[in-house]
Order: C-alpha cells, then structure tokens, then sequence
C-alpha cells in the first residue's frame, strides 16, 4: 500500500473515532478540530495530509517548525513542544498557534515577537495534570505545564500582552493515570479561566492514545500522530 493511501485511510478512522466519541458525549462533530502531529515525519506527508483537507498541523520542535512551515504556508501551523525563550522569534514567524505557554518568563519574549512579526498569535496555556495522576509530580508523571493555581496569573499575563491572543488550554494526560480523570480536572480549569476570559474557549487535549476520553471532557482540538502518521522513529 502506498503512503497516500495508508495517510488516506488512517485519516479516515481517526475522524470516525472523532465522531463516534463526540456522538457519545452529545457534541457536535464540527465543534472538535483534529490538528496533526507531524514531528519526525517528512515534509512530502505534510502535503500528502494537506491534499485530504487536512488543514492544522502541529510540530513539537523549532528545528523541524522552522523547515516544514515554510514549504506549506497554507496550512495553520500549531506548535506543542516545550519553548525556549530564545527560539520564541523563530516560532513565532512559522506558527499561528502555540499550545505551550507554560511560564510567566515565556510571555515576555513571545509577546516581542509578535509585535515583531506584525502577527496576532493564539496562545494555549499548558496546565500540567500531575495533581490528578497517580502520585502527582513525585513519579514523574508530570508532563509539564503550568499548575493548576497558577493558571490564573499566567492567563492575566498573555491576556495584557501585546500581540497575544489568550485562547485556553493544553493538557497532555499524565502517564499511567486514567486519561478521564486528568481530563476532567483540565475541564475544571477551564471552566475557571473562561470565567474570567470569556474568548478562551479551546481546550487541545487528547492524542492518538486517549482522544475519546478527551472529548467526553470538552476537547475542542485533538492532537493526533501516530493515529494519522504511524509509529514514529525513533528520536535516540
Ligand atoms: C507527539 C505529540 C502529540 C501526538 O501524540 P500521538 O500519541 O502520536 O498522537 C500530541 N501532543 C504533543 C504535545 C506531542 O508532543
């Protein structure tokens, strides 16, 4: 089977997983945006994803943003990797989205490239989920993020921020917790900041692993990669 065709079909039962769990929980399909995570893969299954409408891709890296953007600057870029102050310009300049807005000293630098850029740039704080894991931080569960109590002060940050565009949170499951757990909290903490910031309406939780449980807890972005693309080489 050619690449084209498996991208096809993969592409096909993820968006049937979408719409049987958004049938599930009461949703509408529509209201669940599936953005592809396409680290690790080459550029040529960016454009193979493109031609089957695919339309918002993510990358967890500055180094593999900044190579496959540009050659597709039709699509909506998402980045969901750790950030670097330093890297902010770059990822600024190849990406409308970033998911990770997980410290106070981030916004600063993310805010200077905006303006920079002459862009509006979408940010998602990342809430870690540790509290709602097996045994919290202490494990290693914690997949990183703001904690939940300090999610306010970083939203009050993004929100006065020049060039930013506070628009909710991300969430990565911790590991070895039940994702509907995890999920449920994240929801809570949503709930909390629209309260506060009424145009923060996106939550991006849910992978390849765990998405059903994610849109049973008002996912609004679904960040899938091996569901789409396949086992990822490894990185070393
Ligand atoms: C890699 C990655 C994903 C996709 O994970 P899969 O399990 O391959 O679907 C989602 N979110 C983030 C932050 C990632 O780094």
């Amino acid at each position: 089977m050619n690449r084209e065709q498996e991208l096809r079909d993969n592409l096909q039962l993820a968006q049937e997983r979408i719409e049987k769990a958004c049938v599930a929980a009461g949703r509408a399909p529509q209201e669940v945006t599936l953005v592809a995570i396409t680290k690790t893969f080459p550029v040529s299954d960016v454009a193979a994803l493109a031609a089957l409408g695919v339309v918002d891709v993510g990358e967890n890296r500055e180094q593999e943003l900044k190579v496959k953007a540009p050659e597709h600057p039709e699509l909506t870029w998402h980045f969901v990797g750790q950030l670097q102050s330093k890297k902010a310009r770059s990822v600024v300049r190849h990406a409308s989205v970033v998911h990770s807005v997980d410290r106070l000293s981030l916004v600063g630098a993310l805010s200077k490239a905006a303006v920079a850029e002459e862009k509006t740039l979408r940010c998602l704080l990342q809430v870690s989920l540790a509290s709602y894991g097996p045994d919290g931080a202490a494990t290693g569960a914690d997949r990183g993020g703001v904690a939940p109590a300090d999610v306010p002060e970083l939203a009050a940050e993004v929100a006065a921020a020049d060039g930013l565009e506070l628009a909710g949170v991300m969430a990565v499951a911790p590991l070895g917790s039940e994702p509907d757990k995890a999920f449920a909290g994240l929801q809570e903490v949503a709930a909390r900041l629209r309260s506060e910031h009424a145009a923060a309406t996106w939550i991006s939780a849910g992978m390849s692993g765990d998405l059903e449980a994610a849109i049973r807890h008002g996912a609004t972005h679904v960040r899938l990669g091996r569901a789409l693309l396949g086992t990822r080489p490894s990185l070393g």
